[in-house]
Parts: C-alpha cells; structure tokens; sequence
C-alpha cells in the first residue's frame, strides 16, 4: 500500500513547483479548500501521476477543462507504455475516458511506418512531440470515421495535443474489461465472434479501414465487442493494409479458437480472401 500522506506531500510539491502556473488558473475556478481534491477525486489511486502530469501535460488537461470537455480527472483506468488512460468527469455530469500519450514514448519511432503511407496525413512535423500528437490526432480521426460509420468504438469527444478525450466504455459500474478478461459462456463467445468477424468487415469496407492491432486486449465488453486503440488504423490503400488485415484476423481468431470457437480460423481465412479482392477489384 502506498503511503497517502506521502503521496499529497508529492501531490503538493508537483502542483505547486511543476504545474505552478496551472494551479494558479486552476484556483480562478476552484476554490482554496477543494481545489486539490477536486482536480484529483481519487488521489491514493494516481500510482503514476508524477510521470503523466508534469507541467505540459497539466497544461494541456486544463485547456481542456477551459473549454468545458472535461470537469474534472477522477482516476486512472491503465498504465501503458504509449499511453495512461483516465476516467474523468463531464461537465453536465457522467464519465469520459482521458488518453494521454507519453510524450517520451520510446517506440514512438515505429508510429512513422503508420503515419507514413496514410494518405491523410501528409508534411507533418517530424519533431517527437509532432509525430506524437500527429498519432493522437490519427487516433481521434480513426475514431470518428468508425464512430459516424457505426462501428462499435468509444464517441470522440475531444484532442488538444496529445491527450484524447472519447466516450467513457463502462460495464456493471467498472471499467468496461478487455475480452481477454472476460469471463462468458460458449454461445456468448460463438456471439461475440459473429459480432467481432462483421465489425473487421464494416472496418473495411465502409471505413475503409484495417485496424491492425487488434487482440483480446484491444476489445472491450461492455455487453457487447467495442473495439478501441485505433491510432495505427491504417487505409486500406496503405502498403501494408493487406498484411496487416491478416494479423487481425489471425491473432483474434486463435483467441476465439481458444474460447472453443472451431471455425474461428477459417471464418477469418474466408474473410481475408473476401476482403482482398474487394480491393483488387477497385
Ligand atoms: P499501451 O499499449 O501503452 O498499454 P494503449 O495504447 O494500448 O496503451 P488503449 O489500448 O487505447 O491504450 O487503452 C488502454 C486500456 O485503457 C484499455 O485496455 C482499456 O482497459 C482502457 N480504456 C481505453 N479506452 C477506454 C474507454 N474509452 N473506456 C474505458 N476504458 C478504456
Ligand atoms: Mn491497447
């Protein structure tokens, strides 16, 4: 367990000597007594908040509460090594999740092979941070893109920089958990494979998207499959569209295969057939 009273004293010492000049702004709409409890609800839960909320990062959470996306941070939901996710509150009430991208990622390197070869994202800055928020900023577009298409993905609601603001995926009052967590019977499986299998389809076809990481980690259940993660969707006129479609469906159907699901395998090997030709016929 962690030392709370040690925690507040790094809280304070972060608010104060880092993030000085947002606490002061942040005082024009807080007052004295709640101010640090109210940016923080959860303080004993913020385990990596030093990493996350330095100045910059407090900087660019506060335009967003500036311009009313986001009330306030209520505590972390996970700890990655590109991202820290957060459960916030809205303003008019109810939850949003907050993506913070590191800014000191080290595989940021390898978002280029997916920034690169996007159509959609030409002459960007090539700095850390650019590429970085550039990825953000692909994250929140893929989102829209399946969001307006249908696709069972979290709402966009915000970006400024690199932190991302989208739908809050909840189940039984908890954060929504990945399928690889997830506890169900083999029809429910049989279900979810029907829904998974038809959701890489609309990706495609109506999105034209491939959402290229996907895994038991990167859908969630909240009653049914949402799909997240999608800052390295890719084009389906991307170099690696094709290949990186197989990966999709290999890795997520060895998972439902897994689950007692048989055909999982050839269902995905008649969609990927399907799928490229559709391409090939364009
Ligand atoms: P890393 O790979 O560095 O761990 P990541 O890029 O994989 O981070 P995501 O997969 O988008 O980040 O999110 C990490 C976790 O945060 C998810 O597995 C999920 O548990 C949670 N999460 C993400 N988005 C939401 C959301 N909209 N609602 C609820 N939980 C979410
Ligand atoms: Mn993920």
């Amino acid at each position: 367990m962690i030392d709370v009273g040690k925690l507040f004293l790094i809280i304070a010492f972060y608010l104060i000597v880092a993030g000085k000049d947002v606490y002061d702004i942040i005082s024009e709409r807080y007052d004295k007594r709640t101010k640090r409890s109210t940016l923080i609800v959860d303080a004993e839960r913020f385990k990596t908040y030093d990493e996350v909320f330095d100045r910059q990062n407090l900087d660019n959470i506060f335009h967003l509460m500036k311009r009313g996306k986001i009330r306030t941070v209520e505590c972390p939901i996970s700890t990655g090594k590109e991202a820290n996710v957060y459960k916030t509150n809205k303003v008019g009430g109810g939850f949003s999740a907050m993506k913070v991208f590191r800014t000191s990622t080290a595989t940021f390197g390898s978002f280029l092979e997916y920034i690169d070869g996007d159509r959609r994202f030409q002459n960007i800055d090539r700095s850390r941070r650019g590429i970085i928020y550039t990825w953000a900023r692909k994250e929140h577009l893929n989102l829209r893109t399946m969001f307006e298409k249908g696709v069972r993905v979290p709402e966009p609601e915000a970006i400024f920089r690199n932190v991302l603001v989208m739908e809050y995926i909840g189940y039984e009052g908890k954060p929504a958990p990945q399928l690889k967590f997830l506890d169900a019977e083999k029809e429910e499986w049989e279900e979810m494979w029907e829904i998974v299998v038809e959701t890489v389809r609309k990706l495609f076809v109506e999105c034209e998207l491939v959402h290229a990481d996907l895994s038991e980690y990167n859908i969630l259940y909240d009653g049914a499959p949402v799909f997240i993660d999608v800052g390295q969707s890719v084009h389906i006129g991307h170099p690696n569209a094709k290949e990186l479609l197989r990966r999709d469906l290999g890795v997520i159907s060895t998972f439902f295969r897994k689950k007692g699901i048989e055909g999982a395998g050839d269902d995905a090997e008649i969609l990927i057939k399907e799928l490229a030709s559709s391409v090939e016929d364009r």
